[in-house]
């Protein structure tokens, strides 16, 4: 251990430390993570899917020795490794029961990357883990019951019920995004139609704002090109073009009604919105908040629940993997 980390833990006697992974389909981020959820130390490598899961874990085990030879920390320095994967996962086990994103099945990744470094692992689906993150040291910090929604290329949820990861039987569960709240609408990748995803995602703005450009020659939107449209070009365009405006709105409309439907089942004093899409905070919270205290059940007259933006970004991922470990 370095002398300032010594230091720091000569300090403060309840200072711990965990790695934290993200792993993605092309990197896999780590970082050192105390107690308090800040990163002190961080770096990544390529994931190298195409080798194969027991090479995905090797390459984890290096990224591990990399983070702890820069903090100067052996294996007896932090209490765990926490891995937030894509997919299912029993978090029980740590195994990866399936993902598309990575292509495995039922591969034991704790206890892959256990072996390779001698130090416990525990594993959660990376949404989980975020929102895990998020409760402990970030937008959630001081509430008990907390609903974190991914709003990215999909929609993804991670739910936290009297200070607990709620991850279902098998830990299978808190597919928030696939939500229904239009029987018989878009279509889902996950074989359902009118899925929460389909419309409150980064790609339903991109969808929504295609089909707005190719139905109306005049919109404005024609200045981007319809190759160029991202999520964020109807908000660029909302206050000058009508057809972005409605794009805009509709989301709005969308990510409300999911949004109440989570309070309405779950009541949690805080929702918290993480994903890209939540750089558009300034248009999309007022309105949101507004619809949220009105028509969620009882309305005024019910508990309070704020709808917050996600403190971590880049990070996220890493932080929510340490938390799994640390208080
Ligand atoms: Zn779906």
């Amino acid at each position: 251990m370095s002398e300032n980390l010594k230091n720091a833990s000569n300090n403060a006697t309840e200072k711990k430390y965990a790695v934290g992974i993200d792993l993605g389909g092309t990197a896999i981020k780590g970082g050192l993570v105390d107690n308090r959820g800040a990163v002190l130390y961080s770096a990544s490598v390529p994931t190298e899917r195409e080798k194969g899961a027991k090479a995905v874990a090797k390459n984890i085990a290096k990224l591990v020795k990399t983070i702890l030879e820069k903090a100067k920390m052996t294996k007896d320095d932090v209490v765990g490794i926490g891995i937030g994967s894509p997919g299912t996962i029993d978090s029980k086990t740590g195994t990866v029961v399936y993902t598309n994103n990575l292509n495995w099945k039922n591969f034991p990744l704790a206890d892959e990357v256990s072996a390779l470094t001698g130090i416990r692992v525990k594993v959660a689906n990376d949404a989980n883990a975020a929102a895990l993150g998020e409760y402990k040291f970030g937008a959630g910090k001081g509430a008990e019951d907390v609903v974190m929604l991914t709003l990215g290329t999909g929609v993804g949820g991670g739910v936290v019920i009297g200070g607990k990861l709620f991850e279902g039987y098998a830990s299978a569960g808190a597919e928030l995004g696939h939500m229904v709240i239009d029987r018989g609408g878009e279509q889902c990748t996950c074989g359902l139609r009118g899925c929460f995803e389909t419309y409150a995602s980064a790609t339903a703005l991109i969808r929504e704002t295609k089909k707005a450009m190719l139905s109306n020659p005049q919109t404005k939107l024609w200045e981007v090109g319809l190759d160029n449209v991202c999520g964020k070009t109807p908000f660029d365009y909302m206050d000058v073009d009508e057809s972005a405006k409605k794009v805009v709105n509709e989301y709005i409309d969308a990510l409300t009604i999911g949004i109440i439907n989570i309070v309405n089942i779950f009541r949690p004093q805080k929702v918290i919105l993480g994903g890209g899409v939540c750089e558009q905070k300034k248009v999309l919270l007022p309105p949101v908040r507004k619809a949220v205290s009105e028509r969620a059940y009882g309305g005024k007259k019910a508990p309070k629940c704020e709808v917050v933006v996600a403190k971590f970004k880049n990070r996220a991922g890493q932080i929510g993997a340490a938390a799994l470990w640390l208080e």
